[in-house]
């Protein structure tokens, strides 16, 4: 699949985001990074590097230890909420919360950063536009909270712009959730329907 460009549609939400401090200039020293991080991001390969290096950025905006434990998936994050539509026929989010709980155990970290971005193949390739993506990163977090409440999990999304500028913002949950549900009210054809990938269930 060739590497997509931002569309307008998701550079004007992203943009409107920013505007309502949804998304946010991310701050690694608010985050518990003395002992590392689990991280889960998209896997592509185009960007992966990139994506690293904002992590580690993050982690020494904190004063902490460079040990980031990975875990990739096509969509990052995205997998973790319940019925992210691709890969159906296998049960990718338990096995990333199961991996998720062995990191925390085996590592002895306590802190797990969640990242997607855009432009995505793989939030193409199921249809979703920037604000879906979110919606599930939300979800995806929402998720670990709920069987996991020891970990701290801080969301991350990493966008590319047109001309090529990269840059990450925190996601505040709380925020984008009130706002969110505003946006649903407005549109409510944003809501996912995963009729053409759900094909195969
Ligand atoms: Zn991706």
């Amino acid at each position: 699949m060739s590497t997509s460009i931002l569309s307008a549609e998701d550079a004007a939400d992203i943009a409107e985001l920013l505007r309502e401090a949804v998304l946010l200039p991310h701050d690694g020293s608010k985050l518990q990074t003395k002992n590392g991080i689990i991280w889960v991001t998209c896997s592509d390969g185009d960007k992966i590097l990139d994506f690293l290096e904002h992590v580690l950025n993050i982690i020494r905006e904190g004063n902490g230890r460079l040990r980031p434990h990975i875990f990739t998936e096509h969509g990052g994050a995205m997998v973790i909420a319940e019925d992210f539509p691709l890969y159906p026929l296998f049960r990718v989010a338990e096995l990333m919360l199961a991996k998720i709980e062995d990191g925390h155990i085996m590592k002895n970290m306590d802190t797990v950063i969640l990242m997607i971005h855009a432009p995505c193949s793989a939030a193409e390739k199921a249809h979703l536009n920037v604000i879906q993506e979110l919606a599930y990163l939300i979800r995806g977090k929402r998720r670990i909270q709920e069987g996991m409440p020891n970990l701290d999990v801080a969301c991350f999304i990493h966008v590319q712009d047109a001309e090529g500028n990269k840059v990450v913002h925190y996601v505040s949950s709380f925020a984008f959730e009130a706002w969110y549900k505003k946006r649903l009210e407005r549109t409510p054809a944003l809501k996912p329907t995963h009729a053409e990938t759900h094909e195969h269930s």
